[in-house]
């Protein structure tokens, strides 16, 4: 908002903003501190779109680059390209003197082993883990030993992620005075995933889409779900048509539902939010279901960031369906 209030330009405002979360190691699914894959490489995927230009940008599976938007940004800019990937985006960031570093935080080094541990085949053996002549044989006690700095809470946490793998992206939207639109879509993807698998977040008309004549959309969570029904783009293009950001993002969600024929017991298995701005201002973030429930826990719709100037707010997100307490 600074950015965007010096007159500073709208892609550079939403960068920026991307970057706070890129370099947070509390953050574990954006960036520095994000979720390996399942061999314990943080892979990193990010879009960018530039209205008032028309142009894209993006990067996927990049590894050892702290702030993947920044480079999409200069595929767009420095590049006669729109995507690069794995180790030629790698190559690509250095030779615009990014630093190469090891993303992989000690809290996620701590989710990842036990994650590995997790997993034991039917007659309880996992390589990774104690063989069945150790004395001790359960897998909190060999965390608390090997991390011991680490806090009861992280411990609990890591042992969670290892049976519900956490998604989490951002993306952000944005808008100045002069109606110009950009938009960014950042996340270390889906923890555990296999060595390259790139999610909607870099896609261009699935994590993110931008039309500076109608609006933009973007999109955080289940990505195999989002490529497939295009959804930036679909949002965008009913827009175009008349629906306003709700509308629109709703629309989208129901054709995920039909992807699964309306199989709730399918649906149920995952999340998917769409958030969408307007030429004119109106906006709008949509949640496939009304909230969260695993574990006896429930937890409310999602919500999302809105900043018109003056202060942020959090605004609750519209849903499709609703998923009740278990
Ligand atoms: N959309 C991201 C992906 O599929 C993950 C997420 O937002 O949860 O890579």
């Amino acid at each position: 908002m600074q950015i965007l209030k010096s007159g500073g330009d709208t892609l550079d405002a939403v960068v920026a903003g991307v970057n706070l979360n890129e370099e947070d190691p509390e953050d574990t699914s954006v960036g520095y501190g994000g979720l390996p894959n399942e061999r314990g490489v943080v892979e990193l995927d990010a879009s960018v779109m530039h209205g008032p230009t028309r142009r894209a940008g993006s990067v996927a599976g990049i590894t050892g680059i702290r702030y993947p938007s920044r480079v999409a940004k200069l595929v767009m800019e420095q590049t006669d390209h729109i995507m690069l990937a794995g180790q030629g985006a790698l190559d690509f960031a250095k030779v615009w003197g990014f630093p190469e570093e090891n993303l992989l935080t000690e809290r996620a080094r701590l989710a990842w082993i036990a994650w590995m541990q997790s997993r034991r085949d039917r007659n309880g053996g996992n390589t990774w883990a104690p063989g069945i002549d150790a004395p001790d044989y359960e897998p909190r006690a060999g965390l608390r030993r090997q991390f011991p700095n680490a806090t009861e809470r992280e411990i609990a946490w890591a042992l969670d992620v290892t049976q519900n793998p956490p998604t989490g992206t951002i993306n952000c939207l944005a808008m100045n005075t002069k109606g110009e639109i950009s938009g960014v879509t950042t996340t270390s993807g889906l923890a555990w995933k296999i060595p390259g698998r790139i999610g909607d977040s870099p896609i261009i008309g699935a994590g993110l889409y931008v039309d500076q004549d109608v609006g933009a959309a973007g999109s955080t969570g289940r990505g195999e779900e989002n490529i497939r029904v295009a959804g930036a783009h679909t949002i965008v293009e009913n827009m175009r048509h008349g629906m306003d950001p709700k509308q629109a993002c709703l629309d989208c969600l129901k054709r995920i539902v039909r992807n699964f024929n309306g199989d709730h017991r399918k649906l149920n298995l995952f999340d998917i939010n769409f958030y969408a701005l307007r030429k004119d201002g109106a906006y709008a973030g949509a949640a496939l279901w009304s909230g969260g429930a695993r574990q006896g826990g429930y937890w409310a719709a999602p919500r999302f960031a809105v900043n018109d100037g003056d202060e942020s707010r959090l605004e609750d997100c519209a849903w499709l369906l609703e998923r009740k307490p278990q």
